[in-house]
């Protein structure tokens, strides 16, 4: 394997979460098993295969490595991909393409879709996306993942195989959708973020930035830029549903360790072990 960009490695059940991100250095996180990434902040050799992208905003920590991406593809004869992008980024981008076209002579396929909140976009039979909208410094998405499934209506359940295929048959619709969210991916957003899309709080994992920890910075400056302190996460500590939440996205300001100090003083149970600290 190549290595060139920083990776760490999460199983989850039956998820990878891999990545990395950190404020004003880069983002970047995939996702094999569904076939998705978040952000092109950077783009690390082995995350080339994957062939849809969503990113959160158009900061260049989390934008700048597109047209690599895009380039790399084509050069290793993979199909276009898919990059979908908060709207006022597109115009932008599509021009960088065409620019880096000139300078490399290179072509840059790919597909690049808009997205705006309460969009929702089919991954699979298996696997949806929504949109949400956050609160950044400049245009910004969130993104949540669902499983969905057909069930049988409760109505149905009592009735036997033959008398459900018979309705069927005669154009009955006998199931309903079910969904639950799997993943949800904040980006970089003020706390506001995560309270007006509730369901982050209930995927099964949550990606939440958290970009400043020391009690000098203050939360009410930070919101301003539309960032996270842990006094945020403390304060909404019962509102947490998840299995897991992942806390990344944390300012270089900060050594590892004095991170983990400060988060371990504030929150010593972790969220009862389920704050995972990206570091
Ligand atoms: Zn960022
Ligand atoms: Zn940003």
């Amino acid at each position: 394997m190549i290595q060139n960009l920083p990776v760490k490695t999460l199983k989850f059940k039956d998820l990878t979460i891999e990545g990395y991100s950190r404020a004003a250095v880069q983002t970047y996180w995939r996702f094999p098993e569904l076939k998705i990434g978040f952000d092109l902040g950077g783009q690390p050799w082995s995350f080339m295969g994957t062939e849809t992208w969503f990113v959160s905003h158009g900061h260049i920590d989390h934008i700048v490595c597109l047209p690599q991406y895009v380039s790399r593809r084509r050069m290793m004869k993979m199909e276009p991909p898919t990059i979908y992008l908060p709207e006022s980024t597109i115009g932008p981008i599509q021009k960088i393409l065409r620019e880096f076209t000139r300078i490399d002579r290179g072509r840059m396929p790919c597909d690049l879709k808009p997205i705006r909140p309460g969009d929702e976009i089919e991954l699979s039979r298996e696997y949806v996306v929504t949109v949400s909208a956050t609160r950044h410094g400049v245009p910004s998405l969130g993104f949540i993942v669902w499983n969905r499934r057909r069930k049988l209506k409760a109505e149905y359940l009592d009735l036997t195989g033959d008398q459900i295929r018979d309705l069927r048959l005669g154009g009955t619709e006998v199931t309903v959708e079910h969904r639950r969210p799997v993943l949800a991916y904040l980006g970089d957003s003020a706390p506001s973020g995560l309270d007006d899309c509730p369901m982050m709080y209930e995927a099964d994992v949550l990606i939440c930035e958290l970009t400043f920890v020391a009690p000098s910075h203050r939360k009410e400056e930070i919101h301003k830029f539309g960032h996270i302190h842990l006094d945020d996460l403390v304060e909404r500590r019962d509102r947490f549903q998840n299995e897991l939440i992942i806390a990344a996205h944390l300012s270089t300001r900060y050594h590892s360790k004095v991170v983990r100090a400060l988060v371990a003083k504030q929150i010593p149970d972790m969220l009862d072990g389920r704050l995972h600290l990206w570091l």
